[in-house]
């Protein structure tokens, strides 16, 4: 086992796209920390995940990813983008696609599709293989540079209409890049898979219908999948699974446009743009190439900057020294796109429509979102209405079909290793799920072993007065220190009322779904402000990891209760010295000398205890600290009887 063990090679996934490519990898190495062995991507030198899918050739090697892309304006005849859109179809399939290149296309063998540059004198031809073999290898460079290691074997997906023929060339392209194609995943599936989708062993588990709405830069696609229980499961107790994980969703429809993107919002935005500068500084003005390029940057930005503001500023330099100045609102953006959005949604229509014949009256468990678009809100919200369901947005809707393709390939090495599955499978949550307190310590909301799905809310306050917005910490663990736990995501509630500390009322919901994807929401009461994040919290858990955590969990839990109590006693004696200095300070001279003097002497005591606690919580005893706390209320009793004495005098006085 060990032999087998050492001698297995990474595999990593390839998203292998029409303007983007990426790789990552999941389970590696074999064993080990499961933090570090989470699905991820692996990015270039420079930091970037994301390789533009473009090469452009020239008299030596061709220049590929991110300096192709920048420069592709200077080169159209030698810049080759969009080449997936050529891969293993005719000159004549393709003739649709055409008029979108700036590169000429020509027929080569077998009415194959080939790309023709002029270089030198004279003209150069390459297959599309040949060109994504060039972005492959580019790929394959930076995952062996990152993981340490040669990679040779990759899983790679395609859009899951891909004929025959397109997946052949897909594979080719790998292994002109020096790759095997272990094997070819559609991009659907992958995206699924990674959401743990299809990874669960059987038990309980029933037929799932999933859609995948991947809105991009250039195409849009949609995708009915059926997951099939049965062939996901075997076994319960997740033994060894099943050849490949992907083998248990099938295809039942698809749909989309391949002419629908992120670039046709750019446009619309583009267009407005152009008709304001022509509007205040002429026609000719607007006309001007170099603005032009300028605009369609600007229109791309706005848009970016809209999925999260409000409203932005676009700042446009302008010839002769002039600029123009506009502020685009979400609303207006909205009204502009939402044509473009009603498009994909009679898509989703359509694909529903076909996969009903193959359905026996199942409805949609999950709507999983890929592709950059899906970052505008009106594309979520849309959806969101049109399914009924809430879409899954946890992972990074750029990266999410790499992230599945290397959940795949982490499957398969797995295998290879005769390692069986060691993904956590399992109908309830293996960890608890919960929030980091002032303080530090945890307030669990979900506890382990919950059956899924399952929801719990529990009501938080500020602790500072007049705070505005609420840093939350979703957390995973046994531990009760925020800093023993896993760190699964934070989130921030902004825009809350300012009020004294404490008086706030913010309602935390965590919800975990059946697919075990946890949503946690933060409302407050007053104002209505809502916040919200979406995680997967078993991304990349084995059962070893949690019966380690489990284990560490025994190992201190004395000693964490103790410190969990004394955080807590610190957090609500600022709260409470706070409230009782203040009111001092206004009402001393009402109190009676001999409760004044007890309650200042029990403040002292308790600052003091506070103080030391936060140098060293081993120092204080929790039971004393606890006592102190307690003599401090009672005292303050008289103090809290004089204030509101006075605010109701107050009160009435303001009533008159
Ligand atoms: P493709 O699958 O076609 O390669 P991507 O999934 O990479 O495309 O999506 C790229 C598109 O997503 C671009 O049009 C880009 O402008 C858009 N995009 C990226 N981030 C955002 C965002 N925050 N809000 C709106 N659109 C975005
Ligand atoms: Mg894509």
């Amino acid at each position: 086992m060990q032999n087998a063990t050492t001698a297995v090679e990474p595999i990593v996934g390839i998203d292998l796209g029409t303007t983007n490519s990426l790789v990552a990898v999941a389970m590696w190495p074999l064993t080990g920390d499961a933090a570090a062995r989470a699905p991820r991507v692996l990015p270039d030198d420079a930091g970037l995940a994301m390789c533009p899918s473009v090469v452009r050739f020239g008299e030596g090697e061709p220049v590929v990813g991110v300096e192709a892309k920048q420069r592709a304006a200077e080169f159209p005849l030698t810049t080759v983008g969009s080449v997936k859109r050529l891969m293993g179809r005719s000159l004549a399939d393709a003739a649709g696609d055409l008029p979108y290149l700036s590169y000429k296309v020509v027929a080569g063998p077998a009415a194959t599709a080939r790309v023709e540059v002029p270089v030198g004198d004279g003209v150069k031809v390459v297959s599309p293989q040949e060109v994504s073999a060039y972005v492959l290898r580019a790929l394959r460079e930076q995952a062996s540079a990152r993981l340490g290691v040669p990679v040779r074997k990759a899983v790679v997906t395609v859009p899951a209409y891909f004929d025959d023929a397109q997946r052949q060339a897909t594979r080719d392209a790998g292994r002109i890049a020096g790759l095997e194609v272990v094997r070819i995943v559609n991009e659907p599936t992958a995206a699924a898979l990674a959401y743990g989708l299809g990874l669960r062993a059987g038990s309980g588990l029933r037929d799932q219908v999933i859609v995948v709405y991947d809105f991009g830069g250039g195409t849009f696609d949609v995708s009915v999948l059926r997951l099939v229980a049965g062939e996901a499961g075997g076994g319960a107790g997740g033994e060894a699974g099943p050849a490949a994980a992907a083998d248990a969703f099938q295809v039942l429809s698809t749909a989309g446009d391949t002419h629908l993107g992120g670039d046709d919002v750019d446009h619309l935005v583009m267009q407005w743009l152009l008709g304001e500068i022509a509007a205040e500084a002429g026609q000719e003005i607007a006309a001007v190439p170099g603005v032009r390029s300028a605009v369609q940057a600007a229109a791309e930005r706005a848009k970016i900057a809209l999925s999260d503001a409000e409203s932005t500023e676009v700042v446009l330099p302008l010839p002769g020294g002039r600029r123009l100045v506009r502020v685009l609102g979400r609303g207006q953006l909205e009204a502009m796109i939402m044509p473009l959005v009603e498009r994909t949604l009679e898509c989703c229509k359509r694909a529903m429509r076909d996969a009903a014949k193959q359905l026996a009256g199942e409805s949609v468990s999950a709507v999983v979102m890929v592709g950059g678009s899906t970052r505008i809100p009106l594309v979520r919200r849309r959806v969101a209405e049109v399914f009924g369901c809430e879409p899954y947005t946890a992972v990074d809707p750029d990266q999410v079909v790499a992230l599945g393709a290397a959940v795949q390939a982490g499957v398969l090495m797995q295998q290879q290793a005769g390692l069986g599955r060691s993904a956590v499978l399992l109908d309830v949550l293996p960890l608890s799920l919960g929030l980091e307190t002032v303080g530090g310590a945890v307030a669990k909301l979900i506890f382990r072993n919950s059956a899924t799905p399952c929801r719990a809310s529990e009501m938080f306050s500020t602790s500072v007065d007049g705070q505005t917005s609420i840093k939350l910490s979703v957390l995973q663990g046994e531990r009760e220190m925020a800093a023993d736990c896993r760190l699964l995501g934070t989130f921030h509630l902004r825009g809350i009322p300012p009020m004294p500390a404490g008086i706030p009322q913010v309602r935390v919901e965590f919800a975990v779904d059946a697919n075990g994807v946890l949503s946690v929401s933060a409302v407050e009461q007053r104002s209505g402000k809502r916040a919200a994040v979406q995680i997967v919290p078993n991304h990349g858990l084995s059962a070893e990891e949690v019966e380690r955590i489990e284990l560490e969990s025994f190992k201190h839990a004395r000693e964490d209760m103790t410190r969990h109590r004394i955080a807590d006693l610190i957090a609500n004696s600022a709260l409470d010295l706070h409230w009782i200095n203040r009111q001092l300070k206004q009402h001393a001279a009402k109190l009676e000398t001999a409760s004044r003097e007890q309650l200042e002497g029990a403040v002292t005591r308790l600052s003091e205890l506070a103080a030391a606690a936060r140098q060293d919580w081993r120092s204080v005893s929790a039971d004393e600290f606890h006592k102190v706390k307690e003599s401090l209320d009672r005292a303050s009793m008289r103090l809290h009887e004089v204030a509101i004495a006075e605010s109701l005098r107050s009160q009435n006085i303001g009533d008159r």
